[in-house]
């Protein structure tokens, strides 16, 4: 399975897919948590993406191919994978295609902005492997500690109220086209978001044949 997650920043996209790579058990790429972790290691992809991510713009979409490309190809991926946070422009979606990495459906998660602003206040991520929880959804079992490796769970940079409105202007207008891109290849499955994690689950997992 080959799957694309679509969805506003804080859809859920990432707690999803999740719970999806253990259902199906097929890696996750998050591009978002590849860049970070780039730009922890202070590696030179992680210092041309900084600047964009703190301001809440895409990082260049050569930089995000060269990333998706190599990291498709490895071993874990051979069965399939879930992305998370990409494509994200019609220009990636489109050299994707050029690279012959097809998928075998893409879930969109459709939630309103106004429930992605109240919600972003507190999500937090693990700045050691990039878990990511949210306050009252999601919590910790420790608080401020994942429960995955331990690491310390931060509220990230670009989670501030005015960068999560940049973000969600840009997803309007650069990712939210690809729902039609896709639409016309026959693959789109839109999903409502749900009141809980585990229903969304459910209703992707049942848009999704499973
Ligand atoms: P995310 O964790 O998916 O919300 O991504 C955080 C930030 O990383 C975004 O706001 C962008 O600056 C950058 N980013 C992640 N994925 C992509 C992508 N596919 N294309 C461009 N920028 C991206």
């Amino acid at each position: 399975m080959k799957l694309i997650l679509l969805g506003a920043p804080g859809a859920g996209k990432g707690t999803q897919a999740d719970i999806l790579c253990k259902e199906l058990d097929i890696p996750t790429i998050s591009t978002g948590n590849i860049l970070r972790a780039a730009i922890k290691n202070g590696t030179p992809t992680g210092m041309k993406a900084k600047a964009f991510m703190d301001e809440g713009k895409l990082v260049p979409d050569d930089v995000i191919i060269g990333i998706i490309t190599e990291r498709v190809a490895e071993e874990d991926c051979a069965n399939g994978y879930i992305l998370d946070g990409v494509p994200r422009t019609i220009a990636q979606a489109e050299a994707m295609e050029k690279a012959g990495i097809v998928f075998d459906a893409v879930v969109s998660i459709e939630i309103s902005d106004e429930v992605i602003m109240e919600r972003m206040s507190g999500r937090r991520v693990c700045e050691h492997c990039g878990a990511s929880y949210h306050l009252v959804a999601v919590p910790p079992k420790q608080e401020g500690i994942c429960d995955k490796c331990g690491g310390k769970l931060v509220q990230r940079k670009d989670d501030a109220p005015e960068t999560v409105k940049a973000r969600l202007e840009v997803y309007h207008k650069e990712t939210e086209p690809l729902k039609d891109f896709y639409a016309q290849r026959g693959l789109l499955k839109s999903v409502e978001n749900q009141p809980t994690v585990a229903e969304t689950s459910q209703v992707i997992l049942r848009a999704l044949g499973k």
